[in-house]
């Protein structure tokens, strides 16, 4: 058997910033630069960050986080957001 399909490329992390787009976000993954900086659910201060005003989880491509971290993010905010610690989302007033 032959192998038709193409492997896809994996994307790459970086991209290049050059020329007009003003200020990208910074692409440090903070979970890895601080070893004892950990997603918990229980602590609000940390995944607070990660959430937009309405209450939306971030994406990786904004925060920076690593693949791994930016999980562990996301499971931290949604089993915070069962205990009622963080928004599922804000009213519109
Ligand atoms: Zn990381």
């Amino acid at each position: 058997m032959r192998e038709n399909r193409e492997k896809r490329e994996p994307r790459g992390e970086q991209q290049q910033f050059g020329g007009k787009r003003a200020f990208p976000k910074k692409k440090i993954c903070r979970f890895c630069s601080d070893k004892n900086l950990k997603a918990d659910y229980k602590d609000f201060r940390t995944i607070k960050p990660f959430i937009s005003e309405r209450g939306k989880i971030t994406p990786r491509r904004i925060t920076g986080n690593c693949a791994k971290h930016q999980r562990d993010v996301t499971v931290a905010i949604k089993r915070a957001r069962i205990l009622a610690i963080l928004p599922y989302t804000t009213a519109v007033v």
